[in-house]
């Protein structure tokens, strides 16, 4: 890929990388650490990871994607999740700004339709379609 476009696709996600940089600079001053991988910043551990350990099962999860940047309960489960997360990221390369209105939209639609708003969403099929083929 050349420089340029990997600068575009960095620049069309910025926004949302911004707002993961702003939660992980929370999540650091809690004792998370930060590692690099695959062109990503994986933020994990700490008191931010064990916040999410307590999060009741309906709100629960174990990473999230915001841009370029991974925020997840430990760097041994970021590990296990980046094949899913990274398709995240190609999607906020793809859909910008765009991208959480339109995850939440799909998620909306999904609950209208009786179906479930996160497995059934649209974007999480991509991405749990993507790992299980790389599985
Ligand atoms: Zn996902």
């Amino acid at each position: 890929m050349s420089t340029a476009k990997r600068l575009a696709r960095y620049g069309w996600a910025a926004p949302y990388s911004l707002l993961g940089l702003a939660f992980g600079l929370l999540a650091l001053l809690s004792g998370s650490t930060v590692r690099r991988a695959a062109g990503c910043l994986e933020i994990g551990g700490g008191g931010f990871g064990r916040l999410l350990r307590w999060l009741p099962a309906q709100l629960s999860f174990s990473a999230i994607t915001f841009g370029h940047v991974i925020l997840g309960v430990d760097h041994t489960t970021l590990a296990q999740l980046r094949g899913h997360e990274h398709v995240h990221v190609r999607q906020y390369e793809r859909w910008g700004l765009l991208y959480i209105p339109a995850y939440l939209a799909c998620s909306l639609l999904e609950l209208l339709r009786g179906r479930n708003p996160y497995r059934d969403n649209y974007f999480e099929r991509q991405a749990y379609g993507a790992t299980t083929k790389s599985a």
